[in-house]
């Protein structure tokens, strides 16, 4: 079927583009690691082959998608490459890939309930499935943001609001406002830091609270950090405790902190944007143990659950707050619809996308159980990773690896200095990437430089890891020889 001439505008022929948009598609998920994860290109080089305007007439379809494949393909970074181990390793689901057409075929903006009553209706109804398979109170609000980030800005929004300094109405500035603090700790994802820069809070009043031999929160630390703060008449706002922290998916005693939150009356913000999703698993239960106690959660689907970019998750023990921080209703968006969720209350945007049909899709056509076993998947193939890296005495692991990402580095014997380890390690690192046959990233844990290699992705096997394992040795290999080491 074709479209009738939109004002001199070529005819689209959908069935035609499509045909060969999906084709593309699945000559694209049939062998992703054709192409080199990391792309050989240099900064600047896509720019330089694009036209510097727009063009003032319409292209036809088929240049343009030829251009695609020309140009934006090979300076594309392959996510869906099975070896792609970077940073948290994710994958879309296929379900998700024609849900996001359709989506935006219908391009609604989710943003009053009469702006589109079904995708109101189906975010309520999928945030409520997420929960209970995550096993959170049914009481419980999820509202649907793009990241993390402004999911985590969101909450930490509430948590001034609930304070009632009338930060709404007068603002932070002008008047005699105690400092307001965050806890978290050096493994808090850096977004925490960007909402005290948005929030007005700054950056010096994020309390980095001390954490024990395995990166997670002491609470010991926090309760000393508050009663300092309270003496010296600073403001505890909010405590961001994290169920899988970015590094090193270490998860903070969450129980022991609600403990403390709970004393104090503080706002305590769970961060488990990675791990939380892993909830889903019978077995996994307990890394959202007490989080009924928080009054605020991120989880992100976006990362660990096959959803592709972006969908996030604020569940809300009481929604009222959010409401009361950001409601805000021009006279053109008042509506008579009565009591209905109008979802542009619960945030900085307005016209949101319809996000919640791509998981209502995927949680449909996967189904849960293919889900859990994709998730029980990559734990096991981490640890595969890790017991590798064990059973080599020049490699080690840093950090405990309960779920999907390992932190390791090569340490050959004799090599003790940091600094030479940092150097040997980001050459490794430099070199695997080099290949265009893996891809992993770094952090570091206490100073110590660490490779970081995390799986998410539904096509990566255990053939993968092994070749990944493989590359790895090879590169300490040549880089050992060259930085004259005793590799
Ligand atoms: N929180 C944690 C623990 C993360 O690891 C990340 C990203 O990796 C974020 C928040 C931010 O996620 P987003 O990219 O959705 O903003």
């Amino acid at each position: 079927m074709r479209t009738a001439n939109l004002q001199g505008v070529d005819e689209f022929d959908f069935e035609r583009a499509f045909a060969r948009v999906s084709t593309w598609i699945d000559e694209y998920f049939s062998h992703p690691e054709r192409y080199d994860v990391l792309p050989r290109v240099e900064p600047g080089s896509i720019e330089a082959q694009l036209p510097r305007s727009a063009p003032e007439s319409g292209e036809p379809f088929d240049a343009i998608l030829a251009d695609f494949e020309r140009v934006i393909v090979p300076g594309i970074t392959h996510w869906n490459h099975p070896r792609f181990f970077a940073y948290f390793a994710t994958s879309a689901a296929p379900a998700a890939i024609a849900a996001e057409a359709l989506a935006a075929a219908l391009d609604v903006k989710v943003m009053l309930w009469r702006t589109s009553p079904a995708a109101a209706e189906l975010e309520t109804v999928v945030m409520r499935w997420l929960g209970e398979l995550m096993g959170l109170p049914p009481s419980w609000t999820g509202i649907i943001y793009d990241t993390a980030s402004i999911a985590g800005f969101t909450a930490l929004a509430a948590a001034r609001e609930s304070l009632g300094l009338d930060v709404r109405e007068a603002g932070m500035s002008g008047r005699d406002l105690p400092a307001l603090r965050i806890y978290a700790t050096q493994h808090t994802h850096s977004h925490v830091e960007k909402a005290a820069i948005g929030l007005g809070i700054g950056l010096r009043n994020v309390v980095k609270v001390d954490c024990d031999a395995s990166f997670r929160m002491s609470p010991a630390a926090l309760e000393a950090a508050i009663e300092r703060d309270l003496r010296a008449g600073l403001r505890p706002m909010a405590i961001v405790a994290t169920v899988g922290t970015t590094s090193t998916t270490s998860v903070d005693p969450v129980e022991a902190i609600a403990d403390i939150a709970q004393r104090h009356g503080i706002w305590l913000h769970v961060d488990a944007a990675y791990a939380g999703v892993a909830a889903i698993l019978p077995e996994q239960r307990s890394l959202l143990h007490a989080v009924d106690r928080a009054d605020s959660l991120v989880v992100n689907p976006h990362k660990w659950l096959f959803i592709p970019m972006d969908l996030s998750v604020l569940y809300l023990r009481d929604e009222a707050t959010v409401r009361r921080a950001f409601t805000l209703v021009p006279e053109y968006l008042t509506t008579t619809d009565g009591d209905v969720r109008n979802y542009m209350d619960y945030g900085l945007q307005l016209g949101r996308r319809f996000r919640a049909l791509k998981l209502w899709f995927v949680l449909r056509h996967m189904g849960v159980e293919t889900m859990r076993e994709k998730l029980r998947g990559h734990i096991a193939l981490a640890q595969t990773f890790a017991s590798l890296v064990a059973a080599e005495s020049d490699w080690e692991t840093l950090a405990p690896h309960p779920l999907s990402v390992v932190c390791f580095r090569y340490k050959p014997t004799g090599i003790d200095d940091e600094a030479e380890l940092e150097r040997l390690n980001a050459a490794i690192l430099e070199a695997v990437n080099a290949t265009g046959e893996m891809f992993i990233s770094h952090t570091k844990i206490d100073g110590r430089y660490a490779l970081r290699l995390a799986i998410g992705n539904l096509r990566t096997e255990r053939s993968d890891v092994e070749a990944a394992w493989r590359i790895l040795g090879d590169a300490a290999a040549r880089v050992g020889m060259t930085m004259g080491s005793s590799a």
